[in-house]
């Protein structure tokens, strides 16, 4: 019963054959349970959940069903709660307590959703592996001596080995598709705007994105319409986005005349070739799904990375300046003057990789070195944004793997951080040219899980949701679950 869909829970709900408090006294046992081998939750409080749940079997018997009503659902450390600490899994931020809840969360309450705690990640969601975390890495439960993924990996680990049905991440460079991906679960990052940023603890502002993290398409469906939508109070929400009939789009069941671009960039030497075969694989499917095949071409995504690794870190130098130790998070002890207390207190609060990105992002922003790299790295930007809007006067979707590799051991690229930096070269341009992505299950890798990721124009989350579907309707990836694992036994 933990394995099932938010689909099939809300039917379940619907006709009375479980409960909200039954629902979440299930998740809990199995967090009990699990969590200790996984780490994917930071903070769960079982009297919390089950107050919400009671609520919500509450609101059913007198009111009728919300979109959402009694579905459990995580959130990841990076989203602002007004109940319990919000941690963004920093030193700095230990034991901080939002004043309010960010849009995202708002919406979920008002739809019925019943909140089951916050997930582990990469400190800021600043890494791929989710090694970064002040809370200690997260385990990926096909392999638990293996990574998640990052920087949501908690969110995906935790959907994986049903300890939730669902999870919220967000996806900066590939932050929801990337762990997706590695623990064999559907994810999904709209377009930029599509979601409010309020409340979300900022990392790149350009770049941020709230999305859904699913057992399948439907659940991405259900929870991407319910959290999507304007919001005056975040600048960049957009207006007047064009809307998408959400649950509708995933009746699909075939690909007749779709015309799916592959990429050339993104079939490339280096990559796992049990990755590759399972891609190709899925390719084969699409079309005797009735879709084409067009080979296309992206040329300068192999400047994708270099020119995120510029934006993404000057955004988040200028946006991590608010921790000095005067409003939020740690203070350092018995500070000297004022400058001892903000340098003291940014050091003992902030990790390694924080550091460096807030150092590059500072450099590349100074006077002096702006035109070299900021500026050429904003330039590039709209380069990458050409090339898709090339690209899809020509097809309707774009097919890509979505991490050139399987999840890897934890500690094998903690020591290198360029190496670690590529693990989302498939994601990063998608952020970077502000479009839709979903990565969904599409086979299997020695025992470990590999990804299809789907990509569309701007506002053009139907089109994802519809080809995903059909491919998860004729293929079985979606319903593979790691063997149960107890702590020190392999999945
Ligand atoms: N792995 C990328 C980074 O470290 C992307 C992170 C993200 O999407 N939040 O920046």
């Amino acid at each position: 019963m933990a394995y099932r869909s938010l689909t099939e829970l809300a039917d379940q709900l619907e006709r009375g054959e479980t409960t909200a408090v039954e629902l979440a006294q299930q998740y809990l046992a199995r967090i009990e349970a699990h969590n200790p081998t996984l780490n994917a939750f930071v903070h769960c409080d079982a009297e919390h959940v089950l107050a919400q749940a009671e609520a919500s079997d509450a609101y059913r018997a007198k009111h009728g069903a919300r979109a959402m009503e009694g579905l459990p659902i995580a959130v990841k450390d990076i989203f602002c709660t007004s109940d319990g600490p919000t941690q963004c899994c920093s030193n700095i931020l230990k034991g901080y307590h939002a004043p309010y809840d960010a849009h995202v969360i708002t919406r979920l309450k008002e739809a019925g959703a019943v909140l089951v705690g916050k997930t582990n990640m990469d400190e800021f969601a600043m890494g791929s592996s989710n090694e970064t975390s002040a809370f200690g890495s997260c385990r990926n439960p096909w392999h638990t001596d293996c990574i998640p993924g990052g920087s949501s990996g908690g969110s995906a680990a935790a959907v994986a080995a049903a300890l939730t049905p669902a999870a919220l991440g967000t996806d900066t460079g590939g932050s929801i598709r990337q762990p997706a991906s590695l623990c064999g679960i559907t994810g999904l990052k709209p377009t930029y705007g599509r979601v409010s940023r309020r409340g979300i603890i900022a990392f790149a502002s350009s770049l941020d994105q709230a999305g859904a993290m699913t057992r399948t398409v439907r659940d991405a469906a259900l929870l991407t319409g319910t959290i999507s939508g304007h919001d005056p109070a975040d600048a960049t929400s957009a207006a007047d986005a064009p809307d998408v009939d959400w649950l509708a789009a995933c009746e699909t069941r075939d690909m007749q005349g779709l015309r799916i671009g592959r990429p050339k960039e993104y079939f490339i030497d280096g990559m796992d070739p049990g990755v590759r075969a399972a891609v190709d694989a899925a390719l084969e499917q699409c079309k005797a799904l009735g879709a084409e095949i067009v080979d296309i071409s992206l040329p300068h995504t192999q400047y994708a990375v270099a020119a995120y690794y510029v934006i993404a870190p000057s955004e988040a130098s200028a946006n991590l300046s608010r921790y000095d130790g005067v409003r939020f998070g740690h203070r350092c002890e018995h500070p000297e003057d004022l400058l001892d207390m903000y340098t003291r207190s940014r050091d003992e609060g902030f990790g390694a990789e924080v550091k460096r990105r807030i150092l590059t992002g500072a450099f590349a922003l100074s006077s002096g070195y702006y035109d070299a790299y900021y500026l050429k790295a904003q330039q590039v930007r709209t380069l990458i944004r050409q090339d898709f809007q090339q690209a899809f006067e020509q097809v309707d979707v774009i097919a890509t793997p979505t991490s050139p590799v399987p999840a890897f051991r934890i500690g094998e690229k903690t020591d290198d951080p360029l190496t670690m930096y590529l693990s989302d070269v498939f994601t990063i341009a998608v952020n970077l040219a502000g479009l839709p992505g979903l990565s969904q299950p599409c086979g299997m890798v020695d025992g470990l899980p590999a990804g299809l990721q789907w990509i569309a124009p701007a506002w053009q989350e139907g089109r994802l949701l519809a080809a995903a579907a059909a491919y998860e309707a004729a293929t079985p990836w979606h319903q593979q679950t790691p063997a149960d694992f107890t702590a020190g036994e392999q999945a």
